[in-house]
C-alpha cells in the first residue's frame, strides 16, 4: 500500500574529531546524538505546502502555507527555506511533489553547533523520499539536504552534518572520508569502559562564524595552491607546511594537516578496540589547534575545555565550526557530575550564561518512526 502519511526522525550530531577538514577533502568522525528532529508529514493533493515548527523562531508565522512553484520566498521566515529547499531539490531531480503538510518538532538546540539544521533538512528529505520518491538513495538524500542548505539557505556547509544525520549507527562513530564519501562504522562503546561523553551547549551562538568560515575556506585553498596540491588533504607530512611563506597560512594549513592525522589516529585506536581513554589527549590537542592555529575558538569554549580537563576529563574540545556552540568532554562516568559542576562554576565566575549539559551515546541515524 502506498504511504500517504507518517512520522520520521533525524538526529543532530557531534563531531568527535575532524573539524574544518571536510572542505579540505579530509576526514571526519561524527556520531549521531539522541537529540533530533521529528517530522510528521502527509500528502496534500492540492499543490500546497504547509509548514509548521514548534520551535519556529518567529511565533507569529509558525504556520506557513504556500503554493508550490511560488517564485519568491524572501518574505517567508528563513527557517522555511530549509524544507522548501529540500522540496525544490526533489523536484529539480524529477520527483514530483504534489503538495505536502509538514509539522516539525525538534530536541536539538538551535545554533549550538549540534546541527539542528541537518536534522531538519534530513528529516524532511526522508519523509519526502518515502511519500514521493522511494527509489532515492541515502547518498542522494545527503546531497539533497546539503544542497538545500548551500543553495536555498545560503550556508556553505560541507557534507559532514548531513552524512552524520543519515549514516550514523547506534554505538558507533562514523569514519568518513569526505574525498570520496567512503565510510566505516567504528565501535564507540563508552558504557563498556565506564565512560561518558558530555556535551556542553555554551549558549553562545555561532553566527559570527559566517564570514570567518568563508575566509578559512579561502585561506585553505590558497595554502593548497601554494603547496602545489589540489586540497590540503593531500599533505600528509606536516613538515611540508613550513614551506608556506605566510605565517598565517602556515598556521591554517598546520591545523588541517594535523587534524586529519588526529582523526586517523583516533580511528585506528578505536578500530583496534582500545580503551577510549587513550584518545582523550588527542581530543584536547585538537582543541588547542583550533584555538591557536585556526583561530575559531571563543572564551566560553576555552573555559569549558580548561575546566573539564582540570577536573579530570580525559580530553575535551570544541565541536562544530567554532566562535560559539558546544564543547565535548570524555569523562569517567563516575566523574561526570563533578566535571559538569566544575564547568558551571567556571562559567559563573566569568559571568557566562550557564551551559546546557547533555550526556550522549551514539544512536542510529535518520529513520521512519511510524
Ligand atoms: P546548527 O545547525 O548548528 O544548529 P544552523 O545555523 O546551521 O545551526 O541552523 C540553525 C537554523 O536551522 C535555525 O536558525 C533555523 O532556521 C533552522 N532550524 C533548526 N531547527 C529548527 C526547528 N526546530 N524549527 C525551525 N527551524 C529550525
Ligand atoms: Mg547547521
Amino acid at each position: 500500500m502506498e504511504s500517504t502519511a507518517g512520522r520520521w526522525w533525524a538526529p543532530g550530531r557531534v563531531n568527535l574529531i575532524g573539524e574544518h577538514t571536510d572542505y579540505n577533502e579530509g576526514f571526519v568522525l561524527p556520531l549521531a546524538l539522541p537529540l533530533g528532529m521529528t517530522c510528521t508529514a502527509a500528502v496534500r493533493p492540492d499543490g500546497l505546502v504547509r509548514l509548521r515548527s514548534r520551535q519556529a523562531p518567529c511565533d507569529a508565522i509558525d504556520a506557513t502555507t504556500i503554493a508550490l512553484g511560488t517564485a519568491g520566498w524572501s518574505e517567508l521566515p528563513a527557517w522555511t527555506h530549509y524544507p522548501l529547499g529540500v522540496i525544490r531539490e526533489f523536484e529539480r531531480r524529477g520527483h514530483q511533489v504534489p503538495g505536502v503538510e509538514i509539522d516539525l518538532d525538534s530536541t536539538v538546540p538551535i545554533g549550538a553547533g549540534l546541527s539542528s539544521s541537518a536534522a531538519l533538512s534530513c528529516a524532511v528529505a526522508i519523509a519526502l523520499r518515502d511519500l514521493f520518491a522511494p527509489t532515492v538513495s541515502a547518498a542522494e538524500i545527503i546531497d539533497i539536504a546539503r544542497t538545500a542548505e548551500n543553495v536555498y539557505v545560503g550556508v556553505p556547509t560541507g557534507i559532514l552534518d548531513q552524512s552524520a544525520s543519515m549514516l550514523c549507527t547506534a554505538g558507533h562513530v562514523l569514519f568518513l572520508d569526505t574525498r570520496d564519501s567512503a565510510y566505516e562504522q567504528i565501535p564507540f562503546d563508552l558504557d563498556r569502559f565506564d565512560l561518558s561523553l558530555l556535551v556542553f551547549d555554551t549558549g553562545s551562538p555561532h553566527h559570527l562564524m559566517d564570514g570567518e568560515y568563508a575566509l578559512r575556506r579561502a585561506e585553505c585553498a590558497a595554502a593548497a595552491e601554494q603547496l602545489g596540491v589540489g586540497f590540503l588533504r593531500d599533505i600528509t607530512d606536516s613538515a611540508l607546511v613550513d614551506r608556506l611563506a605566510d605565517p598565517l597560512l602556515r598556521r591554517r594549513a598546520r591545523h588541517v594537516v594535523t587534524e586529519n592525522a588526529r582523526v586517523l589516529r583516533i580511528a585506528e585506536q578505536l578500530r583496534a578496540g582500545a580503551d577510549p581513554r587513550v584518545i582523550g589527549p588527542i581530543l584536547t590537542a585538537g582543541h588547542a589547534s583550533l584555538r591557536d592555529d585556526y583561530d575559531v575558538s571563543a572564551p566560553p569554549l576555552d573555559t569549558a575545555v580548561a575546566a573539564a580537563v582540570a577536573h579530570g576529563a580525559h580530553g575535551a574540545r570544541m565541536t562544530g565550526g567554532g566562535f560559539g556552540g558546544s564543547v565535548i568532554a570524555l569523562v569517567d562516568s563516575e566523574r561526570a557530575d563533578r566535571v559538569d559542576a566544575a564547568v558551571r562554576e567556571a562559567f559563573a565566575s566569568k559571568n557566562f550564561d550557564a551551559p546546557r549539559t547533555f550526556t550522549v551515546t551514539p544512536v542510529a541515524g535518520a529513520h521512519r518512526l511510524s
